[in-house]
């Protein structure tokens, strides 16, 4: 069985073919830039060297005929026929609280998706693009929507909710929701095999850091809390997104500085120039951030610092949440990628049983892995996430189950 997972953003369509009884990657790409003059279409196949050429692509429509026209290619194509691909994945970044587990695509599940329009403007319309492309160019293949909130959904409501009145929850849906669930839940799953226990027998808290970031306070196989919140600006200080602030800055800066009176200056301002970013005045990138701090760049350093202090203190307190924790995670790319992070985050936590082998936390590796001492009680992991198998597997059980 082949599933296509398909990730489609405001300006681009990523995408990853999957032969499901290996479970292994047959061909994947992107098209990026769609509507700009410096749009590329990117593509690999398994035994294949990357290749990578400007393209012209006006809209979805045209980056998913590319795509599939170089999947069925007669001498380089991954497939003959478009009816190889049993079912084809979605990724949605947010549900509201329309969707919450993965779904069959149908007329009413799109209105359901237009009906989130509004609650992640920056990601939901590329979303609903790019089903509509990809059900043209393979018309009658079934269509499955994964949510990336999906998986917080077991969040109880004194954890989900904010303490606004009432009626914002009820009238407006303004709640936590979560983001990175699908990492979250393949990370989880991953940690609880390294165990060797079922996961309805462990405690993990999940770090997924990379450009944004969020934790996960995962209990028996289901979250009971995670850093994001209504949107994935709340939460640990990311690459230029500022996390949590005191909510009370926004009206004062409403009042100190008309240009602040626009809610766009507002959204531009916290989750594009701040973070990393807005605090070494460098970039958002944390390689750059740990060269400029090694280069003894006091701003980088407090940034440095900063991300992995907001990053300790949610450890702890889901370590609190929780009442103790079998494994501390780390995935994405800083998660995965980042000694000096991981090292930093870890360090005087003993007091509750979590303890770094320093050795092994610098040794190169992009394997699954456990950086903790043998007398840690909390095994520290590094597991590489994959959130595009997660959904193939999950548009096979959905189309499966059903
Ligand atoms: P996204 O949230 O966009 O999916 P990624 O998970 O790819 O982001 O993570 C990107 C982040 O990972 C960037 O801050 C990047 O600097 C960081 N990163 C990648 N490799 C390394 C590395 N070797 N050392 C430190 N940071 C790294």
């Amino acid at each position: 069985m082949k599933v296509l997972v398909v990730n489609c953003g405001s300006s681009s369509v990523k995408y990853t073919l999957f032969e499901m009884d290996s479970e292994k990657k047959i061909a994947w790409g992107i098209v990026e830039c769609i509507g700009l003059p410096e749009a590329y279409y990117k593509r690999q196949t398994s035994g294949s060297d990357e290749q990578k050429d400007s393209v012209k692509v006006t809209n979805h429509m045209e980056a998913a005929e590319l795509i599939i026209k170089n999947l069925m290619a007669p001498e380089t194509g991954s497939i003959k026929n478009i009816d190889e691909i049993s079912v084809i994945g979605h990724r949605i970044v947010h549900g509201g609280d329309k969707f919450s587990k993965s779904v069959l695509v149908t007329e009413e599940v799109k209105d359901g998706l237009k009906e989130c329009f509004s609650i992640a403007p920056l990601h939901t319309p590329g979303h609903y693009e790019g089903i509509l492309a990809v059900e043209k160019m393979l018309s009658g293949i079934p269509s499955v929507l994964v949510f990336d909130t999906a998986f917080h959904q077991t969040i109880p409501d004194y954890a989900y909710m904010y303490a606004l009145p009432y009626d914002l929850y009820e009238k407006d849906h303004i709640r936590k929701y979560g983001f990175h669930g699908t990492s979250h839940n393949y990370v989880s799953q991953r940690a609880a095999a390294m165990l060797g226990k079922p996961i309805e027998q462990t405690k993990i808290i999940t770090c997924h850091l990379g450009n944004g970031s969020s934790l996960a306070a995962v209990e028996y196989g289901k979250v009971i809390d995670t850093s994001m919140g209504f949107t994935p600006l709340q939460g640990v200080v990311m690459g230029s997104r500022c996390g949590d602030i005191d909510p009370a800055v926004i009206p004062y800066l409403i009042n100190m500085n008309k240009d602040y009176a626009d809610p766009e200056a507002l959204n531009v301002l916290m989750n594009k120039k701040s973070g990393l970013l807005g605090i070494s005045g460098l970039s958002g990138d944390m390689r750059t951030i740990v060269k400029a701090v090694a280069a003894g760049n006091k701003k980088a350093k407090l940034a440095f610092e900063m991300l992995c202090y907001s990053v300790k203190k949610y450890i702890s307190a889901y370590f609190g949440i929780l009442n103790g924790a079998d494994a501390l995670v780390f995935t994405a790319g800083i998660g995965e990628n980042s000694p000096s992070v991981r090292e930093q985050i870890c360090k005087n936590l003993s007091a509750v049983g979590i303890e770094m082998d320093v050795d092994k936390n610098n040794e190169p590796s992009s394997s699954e892995r456990f950086v903790s001492t043998e007398s840690s009680k909390v095994k520290i992991m590094i597991i590489p996430t994959n959130e595009e198998l997660m959904i193939a597997r999950e548009s096979k059980r959905v189309l499966t189950n059903g």
